[in-house]
């Protein structure tokens, strides 16, 4: 589901890293933000049996970053301050990984995308350590949110006309809004409830 308009909001948001983070989902899901293509992910894909250590280690790092992003992303929607140390696990990945922009031609548009030197795995992490960080150096401008559903927790970034969107999505959690108002509307008893 990516729903958040930016890759690290997506990234926090994925339930793939919490708890014992799965190499399947993590592949899936750098295939489906297009920070790998099918080829590089289908190479990826059999890793932890050829080096389980080497794939334990980005999964590791990957899970330190989206709980480090979880706090910074909680504070920046709360207009609390960000502490240093959450951060560091961003600028340990943008140290470590190599690379340079590039100019790519992408559906009709010019964009500049991030290209990793080769050799580690570090890589993987690398766009969305540079997302997160470009959200943060953005501030107010990338308009971060959180669902206005409190049992929900995903981040998203409001990019609507309006600037007035309050759901990660209509489908999940705007229309179950919608649908529990109209039921206390219908049910007098319920409002008591
Ligand atoms: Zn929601």
């Amino acid at each position: 589901m990516l729903l958040g308009g930016r890759l690290a909001i997506d990234f926090t948001n994925s339930p793939a890293f919490s708890g014992s983070p799965n190499w399947e989902d993590f592949i899936r899901f750098l295939e489906a933000t297009h920070v790998v293509s099918p080829e590089r992910g289908a190479q990826l894909l059999p890793l932890p049996q050829s080096d389980p250590q080497a794939a334990d280690d980005v999964l590791s790092r990957a899970a330190r970053l989206q709980e480090a992003l979880r706090k910074i992303f909680g504070a920046v929607v709360r207009k609390e301050k960000v502490a240093r140390e959450w951060v560091e696990p961003v600028n340990e990945i943008l140290r470590i990984t190599e690379g340079h922009d590039e100019l790519v031609w992408n559906d009709g548009e010019w964009r500049l995308e991030f290209l990793a030197r080769e050799g580690g795995l570090e890589w993987l992490l690398a766009a969305i350590a540079r997302s997160a960080a470009e959200i943060l150096v953005e501030g107010p401008a990338a308009r971060l949110r959180l669902c206005a559903n409190p049992s929900c927790g995903l981040f998203f970034s409001d990019m609507s006309r309006t600037r007035r969107r309050r759901w990660c999505s209509m489908a999940l959690c705007g229309n179950r809004h919608k649908v529990a108002a109209f039921a206390r509307r219908r049910s007098p008893r319920s409002r008591e409830a």
